[in-house]
Order: structure tokens, then C-alpha cells, then sequence
């Protein structure tokens, strides 16, 4: 079930990434490739607390908290996918109170934003870190799939912006916001639900497959340690993990996960620091300890040890 949950994360992976890429065409060429149809595939609901909801459907992992303080969104994976999360969103609150609606993006991948349009015009107000504003503002280029992505809609941009760190007080919940240094992009933020006992680590934490890193945008392998790091020192062993794709993870599934992101560093910073070149550390499998469990989504290992070889300080 776990292995089966993963296969088609990967699988929502490799629409993210091309559909983050081909917009608005993209829908075509995923389908072409054999990709799920975000406008088709339903959003499926997971009680995480009374009033916490995780929402899978295609693309990144939202997070849903209702109550009479208004909705709060965590993300809004593809804009073809917005009739689904309102379906979602409505069989689980068959009657929304009018207190206004807050969407927070997780970072400025279209994965996790191209809803954010379809999300506004259905009453959400947009909060997230300062540089996805920024990056959805502008031409983006994702250099790993060699692929130009256009500035967003105005409706789709965020309208509150923070820096650092941001706090909630909403729905009987406090949230912590806070921002990563630079790790999967230069935008990425943590949302902590302290009551509900709910992370939600964006695409700092891929659950079960080696993580795509946007080194386009800033991202880096040593970013990810840390901000894996972070994810861990806020939680305890009964927090319920939300990975940016993949399963729902467990404090001892992202000790596991950072720990593999860390060793895999460790080699290819010592084969790069011997002046190997991408190519010939490559031929090192420097990830082959971990490609029986990791190996098998999104990310080759080849694609993400050269990610690692790009990226890393050696
Ligand atoms: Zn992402």
C-alpha cells in the first residue's frame, strides 16, 4: 500500500514537474505521457485532527483546517485541479461560514500554486514567503527540465508576504510559519499547527523517493539537510508529518530521510573534493546503498547525485 501510495506520487511528481513547465499546454502532454489528469482525479480527504484535514489529489499535499474562524488552505496544487479541491473542501463543510477564507503557499512551484487563481476567485486571500511573490511574478526558468515558466495571473499572486517568520492565531489552532534558507527553492516555508500537532514541510520533504532540488531557483542539498533538520527538531514521535509529495510521514520516516540526504552529501563531497568531475563521481553510484528504497520515483538516483554534485559546498 506504502510502495503503491509512493509509485503515484512519483508519478504526480512528473506531472508537477512538466506541468509547472508547459502551462497552460501542459494538460496535453501529460496526458500524452500517461500522466493523471488533474481536472479528473478527486481529492481525497485524511482527518489529521478534529478540525485538520491532509487533501491528495494530483499534484503537492494540501492541508485543510475548517472552523468558524474561516478556511485555511495549505497549497493548491494545478489550476485544473480547483473544481476538486472545492469538492473536497465542500463535502467536508457542506455549509461554510462567511469569515474570510487564507491560502498559504508552501513555496512558488506550480504544483503547489497553479490554484491559487481559481482559489482567489472563489474568496481565498494569499499569504507565503516574500521571494514566491517575487518568483511568481516573473519569467522563471526550471533549468533542470530546461523549461520557461510564465509570470502568474495577478489573481494568483500572494497579497501578504512575510520574511522571516509569521503566526496564526486561527480556528483554535496556533500556527508557526517560518522560512527555510535556500533548500528546495529560496522561497520555501513550514507551517506548524501547534495544537493540532500537524507539520506541514512543503518540498523540504519528499516521503519515500529521492527529492527534487530546484537548483534554478536557489535550492541545494545542504539547504535540504538543514531544513530537514529543522522539520525534526519541531517534532515529536505522534506529529504528523505532511511531505510536499508522498505519503504522510512520521518523525522516524524523516529521521530516515534526512539521514540518507545527509550520507549521500557526505559522498559526493568527498568524491567532488577529489576533484572527480560530475560525470566520473556519477560513475561512484554514490546513492547505490539507498536506490532499492529510494530510487524508484520522480528522482533517478543519477538525476538527484548530480543535483547533489551541483549543489553541494565540498
Ligand atoms: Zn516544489
Amino acid at each position: 500500500m506504502v510502495a503503491s501510495a509512493s509509485r503515484r506520487s512519483f508519478l504526480q511528481f512528473g506531472l508537477a514537474a512538466a506541468g509547472a513547465a508547459l502551462s497552460p499546454g501542459w494538460v496535453k502532454v501529460a496526458a500524452a505521457q500517461g500522466s493523471p489528469d488533474p481536472g479528473t482525479v478527486p481529492v481525497k480527504a485524511t482527518k489529521l485532527a478534529d478540525n485538520v484535514y491532509l487533501l491528495q489529489g494530483v499534484g503537492g499535499n494540501m492541508v485543510l483546517q475548517t472552523g468558524s474562524d474561516g478556511l485555511l488552505l495549505i497549497d493548491a496544487s494545478y489550476a485544473p485541479a480547483v473544481p476538486r479541491i472545492r469538492e473536497a473542501i465542500s463535502a467536508l463543510v457542506p455549509t461554510p461560514t462567511s469569515a474570510p477564507s487564507l491560502l498559504i503557499n508552501t513555496h512558488w512551484h506550480g504544483d503547489h500554486t497553479g490554484g491559487n487563481e481559481g482559489m482567489h476567485d472563489a474568496g481565498f486571500t494569499i499569504l507565503a514567503h516574500r521571494k514566491t511573490r517575487d518568483r511568481l511574478s516573473h519569467t522563471q526558468v526550471m533549468k533542470l527540465f530546461k523549461r520557461t515558466v510564465q509570470p502568474s495571473p495577478a489573481g494568483a499572486l500572494p497579497t501578504q508576504v512575510f520574511d522571516e517568520t509569521f503566526t496564526i492565531y486561527r480556528n483554535g489552532d496556533t500556527l508557526d510559519l517560518r522560512y527555510f534558507t535556500p533548500a528546495h527553492t529560496d522561497s520555501d516555508i513550514h507551517i506548524h499547527f501547534q495544537n493540532a500537532n500537524v507539520l506541514h514541510l512543503g518540498d523540504i520533504y519528499f516521503n519515500g523517493f529521492y527529492p527534487f532540488i530546484d537548483e534554478g531557483t536557489a535550492g541545494n542539498i545542504d539547504g535540504m539537510i538543514k531544513g530537514s533538520k529543522e522539520g525534526l527538531s519541531l517534532a515529536s514521535p505522534e506529529t504528523k508529518i505532511v511531505p510536499g509529495h508522498g505519503p504522510l510521514g512520521t518523525k522516524a520516516e524523516l529521521q530516515e530521510y534526512h539521514d540518507m540526504l545527509a550520507t549521500v552529501r557526505e559522498k559526493v563531497a568527498a568524491l567532488k573534493k577529489q576533484g572527480l568531475s560530475e560525470q566520473e563521481a556519477l560513475a561512484k553510484k554514490p546513492t547505490a546503498e539507498f536506490d532499492a528504497k529510494w530510487g524508484k520515483g520522480f528522482m533517478a538516483p543519477d538525476v538527484f547525485a548530480g543535483i547533489v554534485y551541483r549543489t553541494v559546498q565540498a
